[in-house]
């Protein structure tokens, strides 16, 4: 039998549920991966031409493709929509199935519902395997059979649950022979960035993609991993994993992650129990978003996979807070966005974000913090500018984290902890050595008022060459003044015991 793997968000050809469940099930296996405009033209309409996922993705499809090639197969690209190319392809090839790891985002399920009832009228099969997530949906339950809202029960169920077997390879035999050439006919070249109306990022200067990326990154961590717990709160320091991209877009599986914390911790080391508690995070926020999956937009909005606006906050009550509106919360919003809110750690973090795709956890509970309680902007403002340009966007991980800032989401912050931009400075980045990275004109500055220049006097400012209002913004907002406000616009919630 013939079968078609199609590949997402699973960019590797080692440890992978569908193609290893095809090669076992069909003597011919073609793979294949759909530049989808569904998606695409949402970025496209957003003036994100430059977009670094689009280009992670096309680098590691080359690749991806050469592996395949040197296998007697090879991989068939496509720019289109998804819904359309997939079984067309298939009747194409002649497949009796096609294979997909599954995706739990509601706009994904639609799509793959789509493709599947396309695919049956053809009486070709679809399969969804389990390869994202070590747990999925409702495999760990409360004791009471409910879905979990709290992490850490969560976690202490998952680690109850967690066999040898769950982390054991999905391997791939690749010289089975399986591996089809692509026929002549469809074995067009893959498309260029340009001609899918994007442009190349330069992002494999500072970002190693592909599987060889991914490896290459985890050996590195390999030798930091048991330090962890120490180091990753630092952003000037390299404490965490830098994987995040990696695990979203597959091109190396959790399985190997877990696998790696969890022997790790089970020989003792504090960093890997750490590790895996952040990996166990990410199941947790996929399994949140599958078994709510009114928190991401309604999937008839045009906003497959990426938009964000008008969902729903995980505690609805939490909708009845009034945010900052008009010309005043555009003009706040832009300051933060541009990284010229004068709160120099807020504002190196997004520089991180915007010249990288990239912001240390840490960072991202900060200036996530900030926008919602000292600007009193909504957070879904914040939430779709990180969809817009983190590498490692994930709906479910990003809703949530947004939604822990907020104080809205399903295991939150109390809404009246509100992150101090300045102590949290002091504390995290004590010598001011990433914010200077980011904002090299305060670089003069000591590390005592690095962290708030305009309480510097006007001779260390003088001496350190800084004009405030010309290098470098006065603060936009008071950050005291600003928690009383905020105290008040929360008002409007329950109050939680
Ligand atoms: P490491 O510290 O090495 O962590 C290892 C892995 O654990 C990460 O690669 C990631 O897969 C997972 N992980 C860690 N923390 C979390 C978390 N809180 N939730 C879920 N998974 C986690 N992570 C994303 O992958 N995509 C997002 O879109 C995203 N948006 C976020 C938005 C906000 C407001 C906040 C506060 C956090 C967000 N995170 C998101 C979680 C976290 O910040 C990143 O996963 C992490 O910074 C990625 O860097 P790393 O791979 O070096 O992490």
């Amino acid at each position: 039998s013939r079968g078609l793997v199609w590949l997402r968000r699973d960019l590797r050809v080692h440890d992978h549920h569908a193609l290893r469940m095809a090669v076992k099930a069909c003597q011919e296996v073609w793979v294949a991966f759909v530049f989808d405009t569904d998606i695409l033209s949402y970025l496209l309409e957003r003036d994100l031409n430059k977009d670094r996922r689009v280009d992670f993705i096309w680098q590691s499809l080359q690749e991806l493709d050469a592996e395949l090639r040197a296998k007697g197969g090879g991989l068939i690209v496509r720019h289109g929509k998804a819904v359309e190319i997939i079984p067309q392809l298939a009747k194409e090839l002649g497949v009796q199935a096609v294979f997909t790891n599954k995706d739990y985002e509601p706009a994904a399920i639609e799509r793959d519902r789509i493709v599947s009832l396309a695919l049956e009228s053809s009486e070709i099969a679809f399969h969804g395997y389990k390869d994202q997530v070590i747990f999925e949906h409702q495999e760990v339950l409360t004791g009471q059979g409910g879905v979990f809202s709290v992490f850490t029960p969560y976690k202490n169920a998952w680690l109850k649950k967690l066999q040898a077997t769950d982390l054991d390879a999905h391997a791939v035999n690749l010289d089975s022979g399986r591996f089809a050439s692509i026929p002549k006919s469809l074995d067009l070249p893959m498309p260029s960035l340009s001609s899918m109306g994007f442009e190349s990022t330069g992002i494999q200067s500072y970002l190693p993609t592909g599987m060889s990326g991914a490896s290459q990154l985890f050996e590195e961590f390999a030798g930091r991993i048991d330090h962890y717990h120490a180091t990753r709160d630092y952003p000037s320091v390299k404490g965490p994993s830098y994987l995040s991209v990696h695990s979203r877009f597959g091109t190396i599986s959790i399985r190997a992650l877990v696998r790696e914390a969890h022997q790790r911790m089970l020989a003792g080391s504090m960093g890997a129990t750490i590790w895996l508690s952040e990996l166990i995070w990410r199941d947790f926020y996929f399994m949140i978003l599958s078994n709510h999956p009114r928190l991401a937009p309604s999937v008839s909005k045009k906003t497959l996979l990426h938009g964000t606006a008008g969902h729903e906050s995980f505690k609805p009550d939490y909708d009845k807070i009034v945010w900052e509106s008009g010309p005043k919360a555009q003009k706040l919003f832009k300051a933060w966005c541009e990284g010229k809110t004068g709160y120099p750690l807020v504002d190196a973090a997004m520089h991180q974000l915007n010249q990288s795709g990239y912001m240390h956890n840490r960072l991202r509970m900060v200036v996530a913090c900030f926008l919602i309680k000292d600007l009193g902007i909504d957070w879904r403002w914040g939430e779709q500018y990180f969809a817009d340009h983190l590498n490692d966007f994930d709906f479910a991980a990003n809703n949530g984290g947004w939604q822990w800032a907020s104080s809205s989401g399903c295991d939150a912050q109390p809404y009246f902890r509100i992150f101090n931009p300045i102590t949290q400075s002091e504390k995290f980045d004590a010598e001011g050595k990433f914010i200077k990275k980011y904002l090299p004109q305060l670089s003069k500055l000591s590390k005592k008022t690095i962290h708030a220049p305009w309480l510097a006097g006007d001779i260390e400012l003088e001496i350190a060459g800084i004009r405030l209002g010309r290098d470098y913004p006065l603060p936009i907002v008071q950050h005291d003044e600003a928690r009383k406000n905020t105290l008040i616009r929360y008002s409007v919630v329950k109050k939680e015991s």
